[in-house]
């Protein structure tokens, strides 16, 4: 039940500050009951799912209702009252600390201890820290002195109070009793059955051991979690890795693998099992490398994920990749293209016929440029066909064909044949030898838009590439419409986020014109719970948009360097992958250390 004194004194702190003004006040006070009690509805039922338990303690507070009106500050944009903001404000307040809670800082054995599952949900608390004097408790809902008073007395120690958001205290508890608590439940069913799998010679040992039972529901229950922590984070890998005295999970998170559990070792195997499982492969296959795929469904969305397990020194390792939609269904608006470039490369894709040739290295983010430009191009009128090797999203708009080099099915000789299908539009998944090279020229000059991939440095060497394999210039020059060199970065987290300004040695090194002296303002990362600490949060692209001018198609005739067709480029304004981030920078969207990974300064002057 909301108390509500305790709403007003919230709302007229709220006001006080600035931070939302009176109608927004009288608005929740008008419309408070009805809130709470879809919230209630709500959270009780998601957290029965993340708990798998009927019974679940669930209370609205007070913050977590004002938080759901989803003010901004001061109708300011960019901040917004949010139930770190109330919170905060609230411990400000109260004069207590306030902390955000890092699942990897807590101490497991403290947080299980101390309190059980259901009293610290009830009661939103999470012991963080404790000497033989002194026991220091996370609360949400630090207003209850008659709780703090009651734990001192059982604990026969002095309670040192911090505070933290609800649904950093709540992320804790089911971290904590729900993950952690099935991986001991495992642990417990496992030890006394199964030999440890040290090593490889055990490894083939256990060819006649019986197989673990990959249903039994607290590895059913772990494997749920794993998952949905995955997707929570959006990772875009899991790997499960045995290691020689334990197992390991780590996921990649926007390009960077975290380390997320230590398992025992014991463990690792059914949870490994449960995986194989899941993608029907042979569980008891373990010294050959399988492959497999499952889907899974989370927030009403279809998640695929592609399992491959190889043998290592200590054991099994799994890999699971994770395939969101929610990447597919992206638009162009949203790679991280600048206006200017945005409407140059949709121009480039409004041409009926001709050869765009998207570069960068592996893991540059082109899958998703190609991908996004099929669905931009596609309409009932328009048939798209795509070479792929292997399909890597399954989109029902497209014709996909995959490629199977041992029966002798290339991308060369597919192009061939799939000219006879009357594509409007063809996707090559990557252009690598003369055969493919010469058919997607020839495919470009019948008539078709041909969308491909090739791994160069940057969009002016793409050209040289193309030649290398044997194109003629003349040819070259007649169909190819551009090309466009790409980069991922990592976004700076919007929820932490804070102003700063770039120091004079990072100023220097990107060799920013007129720049001495000056401060530049940039954004940087603090680091909090959404960002899990890293002051990252997503990805996006740096582009280099170079569209096939008159000019550059002589040149390409020419037969021109690269660094002449750079040059021209860059006299039509085309920013570098360099010069790009610069400006990424500059508009708060990403860091000094992340463009200066991914860009080098080989500009032509
Ligand atoms: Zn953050």
């Amino acid at each position: 039940m909301i108390d509500q004194q305790r709403l007003v004194w919230i709302l007229d702190l709220l006001v006080e500050r600035a931070a939302i003004h009176a109608g927004q006040k009288q608005d929740v006070l008008n419309r408070g009951r009805d809130q709470a009690r879809h919230i209630l509805l709500d959270k009780r039922a998601q957290m029965r799912r993340m708990l798998g338990r009927h019974r679940v303690a669930y209370r609205v507070t007070e913050i977590e209702l004002v938080a759901s009106f989803r003010f901004q500050v001061a109708d300011n944009v960019d901040e917004k009252v949010d139930e770190e903001y109330i919170t905060q404000m609230v411990a400000e307040s109260l004069e207590l600390p306030f902390i955000h809670l890092d699942p990897l800082q807590l101490d497991y054995r403290l947080v299980t201890s101390a309190f059980g599952g259901p009293f610290a949900e009830r009661h939103l608390i999470v012991a963080i820290e404790e000497t033989d004097k002194q026991l220091t408790i996370a609360m949400a809902d630090p207003w209850d002195d008659e709780l703090v008073e009651g734990i001192a007395r059982v604990k026969n120690k002095r309670i040192h109070v911090v505070v933290a958001a609800k649904s950093d205290i709540l992320g804790v508890i089911v971290e904590f009793h729900g993950f952690r608590r099935s991986m001991r439940a495992a642990e417990k069913d496992f030890a006394s059955e199964f030999p440890d799998l040290g090593n490889l010679e055990q490894l083939y040992a256990l060819q006649d051991v019986s197989e673990l039972d990959a249903n039994d529901k607290p590895v059913v229950r772990a494997v749920w979690y794993l998952l949905n922590y995955a997707f929570e984070q959006r990772a875009s890998d899991i790997h499960l890795e045995p290691k020689r005295d334990e197992g390991w999970v780590r996921m990649r998170i926007d390009g960077v693998l975290h380390r997320i559990h230590r398992l025992p070792k014991v463990v690792l195997p059914a949870l490994i099992s449960r995986f194989k499982m899941l993608a029907r492969m042979d569980i008891a296959e373990r010294r050959r490398p399988q492959d497999g795929r499952f889907k899974t469904a989370h927030e009403d969305q279809e998640i695929e994920l592609r399992v491959s397990t190889v043998p290592t020194a200590f054991g099994e390792k799994v890999v699971a990749r994770v395939f969101d939609p929610g990447v597919q269904l992206k638009e162009l608006e949203h790679l991280g293209f600048f206006p200017r470039e945005l409407a140059t490369f949709k121009g480039m894709l409004a041409q009926s016929s001709g050869l765009i040739l998207v570069v960068g290295p592996t893991g540059s983010g082109k899958t998703t440029t190609m991908y996004t430009s099929l669905q931009h191009l596609y309409s009932p009128r328009v048939n798209i066909v795509t070479l792929e090797d292997p399909i890597e999203m399954v989109q029902e708009d497209l014709n996909q064909i995959a490629m199977q080099p041992r029966i002798g099915l290339t991308f060369g000789s597919a192009l061939r044949n799939v000219l006879r299908q009357d594509p409007d539009v063809i996707m090559v998944g990557e252009i690598r030898d003369e055969e493919t090279a010469q058919n997607a020229v020839q495919a470009a000059l019948t008539g078709h838009l041909v969308l491909s991939t090739i791994h160069t440095i940057d969009a002016a060497s793409a050209v040289g590439r193309m030649l290398d394999l044997g194109v003629l210039p003349f040819l070259l020059s007649s169909v190819l419409v551009g090309a466009v060199a790409q980069r991922l970065v990592r976004r700076i987290c919007p929820v932490c986020a804070a102003d700063d300004v770039l120091q004079d040695d990072e100023v220097l090194a990107l060799r920013i014109q007129g720049a001495r002296g000056k401060r530049l303002k940039v954004r940087r990362g603090m680091g909090c719970v959404k960002c899990r600490y890293t002051g990252y949060r997503g990805r996006t692209g740096l582009y280099e948009v170079m569209p096939a001018t008159p000019r550059i198609s002589t040149l390409i005739n020419e037969k021109a360097s690269a660094q002449e067709i750079k040059r021209e480029a860059l006299n039509d304004n085309m920013l570098t992958l360099r010069e790009y981030g610069i400006k990424k920078i500059a508009y708060g969207e990403t860091s000094f250390d992340e463009v200066m990974a991914v860009t080098d300064d080989r500009t032509v002057y």
